[in-house]
């Protein structure tokens, strides 16, 4: 006989380690499962390879046109993606949510277009827990850039961000934080829960279906499967289910389970970025300050270019020395050795791209996943005019040279978006899937358009919110005896 739960949360990121704890502490028995580990401050060491192990759902790639790729990045553990990103917290811009509407027809719950405002209060709450706040404390490297942008009649101006007071700018985010001054739902919400509430949760359990029994009332979630690594099946029960294991993963695991829905797997934006680098004659150390303490919102609306930059940040040196190039292709040989040489003399903008979520996540017919990309015009020239901009903010600052990365999607959104119209959209207002009972999406799937800033904040706006609607279904739905 399986257990029973009143909630079942597949992983804990963003989305996940929100809802799993907000209903644990209100008094509910809530199983949370995490494919990856529970590593802690404690097993944060500065080891690249070793956090890309440790910490990283394995590296995700999609063809483009003439040979080139986008890397997908995302998180693998307690925590999910929120253990190892950089913590940015911004609100989405009025303009962001109102393409929800216009893409999905998305209405709030008096029917009208869903706004900004239906999010606030979820901002609200969530901001007070991960206590954001501002970061004014530049280090040299962001005056540096500071310089080119002023430069060319523009500035950057502080990020808000969810790291406190014990945040030594270590610069160290991307591998885990060791002072636990990073607000991961691991720290902020999991830990509390973990402590204080009903919540159960168990690590290294990669569910592979959602349990749906086919009723009088239709098909209704009843739980989730797992294959244990020494290949034993295990199940649990719940009266409601949650799939929240990030973008791609989240519609992988709703077509594994049979789903049919056509807009399970469409509609996945990138938010695509470059980061972009000007080497300077002097040391910047870039890789010892909090990696994005200030931004340029300048060119945020599609009118004004459709990009946000960010600023100052480099990649580790493994990541670095593996994705560097300018535009004769990857550095290789000697202009590499003495790239990687120049490290502590690098400055890097990060380069984030309004996108029109033509990117999809399917199941091949060996039942393998497949991502695909699609970028049309539109968003080829503001990629091209977000590299062109952050060149010139460089070479204004004084850069002798300036280098980039590819294509890397960090804040993949969408594939179990929001909406309406079941044709159109996967899950309702308040994340409840409309081919399945019980069965919810709670995590970056469920934003219907890309937003022009850092995803996370609004995942767990929305992640509240759908935990609130979560109590009251709980309450009115009768407990099985
Ligand atoms: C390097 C990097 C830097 C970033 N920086 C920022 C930033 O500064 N600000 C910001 O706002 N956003 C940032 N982001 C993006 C942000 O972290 C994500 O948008 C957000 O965490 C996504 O939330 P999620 O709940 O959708 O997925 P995730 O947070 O990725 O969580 C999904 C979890 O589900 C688990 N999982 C997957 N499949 C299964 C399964 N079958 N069974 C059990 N568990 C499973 C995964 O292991 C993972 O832990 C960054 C992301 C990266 C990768
Ligand atoms: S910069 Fe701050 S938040 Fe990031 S790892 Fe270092 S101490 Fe933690």
């Amino acid at each position: 006989m399986s257990e029973r739960f009143d909630v079942i949360v597949v992983g804990s990121g963003a989305g996940g380690g929100v809802i799993a704890s907000e209903l644990a502490l209100g008094g509910r028995k809530v199983l949370l499962l995490e494919a990856g580990r529970h590593l802690t401050s404690a097993d944060f060491k500065r080891f690249e390879v070793k956090a890309n192990h440790d910490l990283y759902w394995p590296m995700r790639f999609a063809p483009l046109p003439g040979g080139d790729v986008v890397a997908f990045l995302s998180g693998k553990s307690v925590g999910g993606s929120t253990t190892i990103n950089t913590k940015v917290a911004l609100r989405a811009h009025e303009r962001d949510i109102a393409k929800w509407h216009a893409a999905s027809g998305l209405t709030n719950d008096d029917g009208e277009p869903f706004s900004l405002a239906d999010l606030e209060p979820f901002y609200d709450r969530v901001e007070k827990v991960l206590t954001v706040r501002e970061r004014g404390d530049w280090g040299k490297s962001v005056f540096t850039a500071q310089a080119g942008f002023r430069a060319l009649g523009t500035d950057v101006e502080p990020v808000m961000s969810y790291t406190d007071a014990k945040c030594l700018s270590y610069g160290s985010c991307l591998q885990g934080c060791p002072t636990d001054g990073g607000k991961s739902t691991m720290n902020a919400y999991i830990a509390r829960a973990l402590a204080e509430g009903g919540l159960e949760l168990r690590t290294g359990v990669q569910v592979n279906r959602i349990l749906i029994e086919g009723t009088g009332g239709g098909p209704r979630a009843t739980g989730v499967r797992w294959q244990t690594a020494d290949g034993h099946t295990q199940e649990a029960r719940g009266r409601f289910v949650v799939a929240a294991a990030g973008a791609l993963n989240t519609s992988l695991l709703l077509l594994r389970s049979g789903l049919s829905s056509p807009a399970i797997g469409r509609h996945v934006g990138l938010h695509p970025l470059r980061l972009v680098y000007g080497l300077f004659d002097e040391i910047q150390d870039s890789h010892r300050v909090y990696p994005i303490s200030a931004h340029c919102m300048q060119h945020q609306v599609d009118e004004d270019g459709g990009f946000v930059l960010e600023t100052s940040t480099i990649m580790d040196p493994v990541a670095f020395g593996t994705t560097i190039r300018d535009e004769r292709g990857p550095l290789w040989g000697q202009p590499l050795i003495e790239a990687l040489r120049a490290y502590r003399r690098w400055v890097g903008v990060l380069a984030m791209v309004n996108d029109e979520n033509h990117g999809a996540v399917s199941l091949g017919s060996d039942g393998c996943e497949q991502i695909t990309v699609d970028f049309q015009p539109r968003e080829h020239a503001r990629l091209d005019a977000a590299l062109a901009f952050s060149r010139r903010v460089l070479e204004a600052a004084g850069a002798k040279q300036v280098c980039w990365t590819g294509i890397i999607s960090t804040h993949t959104q969408g594939g179990c978006r929001m909406g309406d119209d079941p044709q159109h959209s996967v899950v309702d207002r308040n994340g409840r899937s409309h081919e399945v009972a019980n069965l919810y999406v709670g995590d970056g799937s469920l934003l219907p358009r890309t937003l022009s800033v850092n995803p996370s904040l609004t995942i767990m706006a929305l992640a509240t919110r759908l935990a609130m609607h979560l109590e009251e279904a709980l309450a009115l739905a009768p407990a099985p005896g």
